[in-house]
């Protein structure tokens, strides 16, 4: 017997919120074992991010290839790109793997720090959407991507989510947690269908790594072979309880994390 696995390809944030940490507490959280190849350390806490160090691109590609040439790797998150370079190095070093890929497209932090330079938009955009199962951008991600205003309208959210299909993904979970409002409603956009996801905004500060946490819970779901729609509505319920858990945290004095472990953690309590 043995497990399903994912692989995070994305950057470090050293407390524990976003980044790999983040992405390893949801693999595990979903019964997943987890795996990361670092794209780019960041000096960063729940106030925001002071520094990126970038890993060389054959660096990157050393590490994939060392996981991939061992390890059924049943599902990959690609995350921080941080740089032209390494969009091209992860694309190369994941041609042959034939798995689902779920392409969170992070740009910049909460806080304002660009994690992207604009110069790597270009390479994102051309050598990993295509290669995307899942892109899950939010709002002034989609914008970047289309090159267009940050939709501000459910309509606009339709046509922005079928035009990035129309960039190479095989689906696109458009993120509406900027539309303001009372509500936080994610579009599931692919071939044949268009779903919308409803969930309430839970009032907290406390969202620090939430897409990182979300695209890596979406990995774990495909690793487990769950079709799409179902993994998103699964992931959706989950996050909106990792979210609503967070303030039970407390941790730093900023943005601080979501509690990936909020299904769990009751229950160690008990023991
Ligand atoms: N740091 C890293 C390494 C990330 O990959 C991400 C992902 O979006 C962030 C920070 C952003 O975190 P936040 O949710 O605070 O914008």
């Amino acid at each position: 017997m043995s497990v399903a696995t994912a692989l995070s390809i994305a950057g470090s944030d050293p407390s524990g919120g976003a980044g790999i940490q983040a992405d390893l507490k949801a693999f595990s959280a979903r019964g997943v074992y987890g795996m990361a190849a670092l794209t780019a350390l960041t000096a960063q806490n729940t106030t925001g991010v002071s520094g990126v160090h970038l890993v060389p691109p054959g660096f990157v590609a050393q590490q994939i290839a060392a996981i991939l040439d061992d390890i059924r790797v049943d599902a990959i998150k690609i995350g921080m790109i941080a740089g032209a370079e390494i969009a091209e190095a992860v694309a190369d070093a994941i041609a042959g793997f034939a798995g689902p890929v779920v392409l969170d497209p992070v740009m910049v932090a909460k806080g304002g720090h660009p994690l992207l330079p604009e110069d790597a938009v270009g390479s994102l955009r051309s050598r990993l959407l295509p290669r995307a199962t899942l892109l899950t951008p939010n709002l002034p991600e989609a914008a970047a991507l289309l090159g267009c205003d940050v939709a501000d309208t459910r309509a606009e959210m339709e046509r922005q989510a079928k035009a990035l299909l129309g960039l190479g993904p095989e689906a696109v979970l458009l993120k509406g947690g900027h539309l303001g409002g009372g509500a936080s409603p994610d579009l599931l956009a692919s071939g044949n269908e268009t779903i919308w996801l409803e969930g309430p905004r839970v009032p907290t500060a406390n969202t620090h790594g939430t897409g990182c946490t979300l695209s890596s819970a979406l990995a774990a779901e495909l690793a487990k072979r769950r079709e799409l729609p179902e993994a998103v509505a699964t992931v959706k319920a989950w996050l909106t309880g990792a979210i609503a858990g967070a303030d039970d945290l407390g941790v730093g004095h900023g943005h601080g994390p979501s509690h990936h472990f909020h299904a769990l953690w009751p229950l160690a309590g008990d023991l």
